[in-house]
């Protein structure tokens, strides 16, 4: 394995790869990010940063800067546009943070570069070729072609992918039959009724005929706003045309009438109903996360979300295997684990649209399931999907209640007082709580890659300790020595 340019090669500097090359750059792995656009656009999909997002940021101390750049603070999340409490979760963050993507990936890009990795721009992949100790990436500059060799090549580079399609890999679902369009839009007389603020979900969005659908969210800018709007049941000829502003103008006619008057429409773009998923995250030495393994309709605002769950669950493992600490079981794990998380999320997107009151029935159905979201049991589960705050991960061997499922940062005891536990792991290591001195001795005997806590309690009975990964999921814990 010599002559290697790096360790890891990220394609793409969107939120997910921006996220793991900080995990890897974390770990001490040489990085490369490798980035098409010349400059970040400054435009932004995303609007918002989930609860358990914000806790796996906190994890890493960057959840302050986060904070400082986002606009608002959101009450509550939303499923088929009926809003969902988060307040059913014991989480420090029951809300979501309003930020725009783009001032996401800027604050990431910038703590990156203060971990000495820096993010190539105008490096465009073109393809690349593997075999059983490298991957070489041919990647286009303004100067010409040029190859990298490293460990491994992760294909963050979204939903067109070309590592991805260099995998061969298959990307099954559905190409949908609709479209969207998302515009930020200069008011002088705001819609009546619209939020000045962004505080909650209630009224932001709602359908508006049998497969139509439109919505307002403030952007933080006085009269600034983020229009959405379209149509579940027709799609222009070519979904990936540019829309022009008269389209929108027209749109916002139709939608307020002169309720509203519009001074300028800063930028507007369409999206697609389509729901595809990677067949596989892993083929040998490439790996595929954010929304190069899962593309579906942004309902529910989980996609950027999904992506940097994804980073995070990856890069602790891969820093491993390239640092030799684990072996390629561990790696595997990043598929068996986020796979089927990916899956659920398109699965609740098609069930959210499936809420669209195409029908009398359907209408039924979806008055009906917004009574159910009244329940606290319907609405904490519901809550939990589109956050990530209900994942809980696959363990093998016991079924302690703690095993699986995630820090919820609640303050510890300690000797010296409450402690937060986020705090313990901002260098990426994994992290024991534990009751006996007996624990902490061996523990720091034998694994240097592990910071350990004394407290003199854990929430679980007959519980003297807990191992958490990098991460933050709990994956070993400790019964009473008798
Ligand atoms: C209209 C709309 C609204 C949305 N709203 C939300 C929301 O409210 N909440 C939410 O969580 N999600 C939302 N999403 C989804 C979210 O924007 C995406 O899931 C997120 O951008 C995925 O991040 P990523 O880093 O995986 O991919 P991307 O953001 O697509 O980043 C990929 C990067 O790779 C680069 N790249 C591409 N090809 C190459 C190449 N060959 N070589 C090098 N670089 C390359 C690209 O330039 C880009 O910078 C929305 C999406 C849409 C379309």
């Amino acid at each position: 394995m010599n002559n290697l340019g790096t360790d890891v090669i990220v394609a793409g500097a969107g939120p997910t790869g921006l996220m793991l090359a900080h995990e890897l750059a974390l770990a001490g792995v040489d990085v490369v990010v490798l980035e098409r656009l010349h400059e970040r656009t400054g435009l932004s999909k995303a609007l918002n940063v989930q609860p358990r997002t914000a806790e796996m940021l906190a994890l890493r101390g960057l959840l302050d800067g986060v904070e400082e750049r986002s606009y608002a603070t959101v009450q509550d999340g939303h499923f088929a546009m009926i809003p969902v409490d988060y307040d059913g979760w014991d989480t420090r963050f029951p809300f979501q943070l309003g930020i725009p993507q783009a001032q996401v990936e800027e604050y990431l890009e910038e703590r990156l570069a203060t971990q000495g990795t820096k993010v190539i721009r105008g490096a465009e992949v073109i393809d690349f070729v593997q075999d059983k100790d490298s991957v070489s990436v041919r990647y286009r500059t303004d100067s010409g072609e040029n190859r990298l060799h490293a460990k491994f090549l992760v294909g963050c580079d979204g939903s067109r992918s070309v590592v991805r399609k260099g995998l061969g890999v298959d990307f099954p679902g559905v190409d949908g039959e609709g479209f969207g369009v998302v515009a930020d839009v200069l008011f002088d007389k705001i819609p009546d009724g619209a939020q000045k603020q962004w505080r909650t979900m209630r009224n932001i969005g709602q359908p508006t005929g049998a497969t139509t659908f439109k919505g307002l969210i403030p952007l933080g800018e006085p009269g600034l706003y983020r229009f959405v709007y379209g149509d579940r049941a027709s799609r222009p000829a070519d979904i990936r045309s540019a829309i022009s502003h008269d389209e929108v103008r027209q749109a916002l006619l139709d939608s307020y009438g002169d309720s509203a008057t519009v001074s300028e429409i800063r930028w507007a773009s369409q999206f697609s109903d389509a729901a595809r998923q990677a067949e596989h995250y892993r083929v040998g030495r490439v790996l595929l996360a954010g929304d190069a393994a899962h593309i579906h309709f942004p309902a529910g605002g989980q996609g950027l979300n999904l992506g940097v769950q994804d980073a995070m669950n990856l890069g602790w493992k891969l820093a491993a295997t390239v640092r030799g600490w684990a072996g390629d079981d561990l790696l595997d794990t990043y598929e068996a684990e986020r796979h089927p998380v990916g899956a659920q999320v398109l699965h609740n997107v098609a069930a959210q649209l499936g809420l669209t009151p195409r029908s009398h029935e359907s209408r039924a159905l979806r008055d009906f399931f917004a009574e159910l979201t009244k329940l606290p049991e319907v609405n904490r589960y519901l809550a939990g999907m589109v956050s990530g705050l209900g994942i809980r991960y696959p363990t093998y061997g016991t079924s302690h209640p703690a095993l699986g499922t995630r820090l919820n940062d609640q303050d510890v005891a300690t000797e010296a007082g409450p402690l937060r536990p986020s705090t313990l792991f901002h260098t990426g290591d994994f992290v024991l709580l534990t009751t006996t001195q007996a624990h902490v001795d061996a523990a720091r005997a034998h694994s240097p890659r592990l910071t350990v806590q004394l407290v003199t309690g854990l929430p679980w009975p007959s519980t003297e300790a807990v191992l958490y990964r990098p991460d933050g999921y709990a994956c070993w814990v400790a019964a009473p020595t008798r």
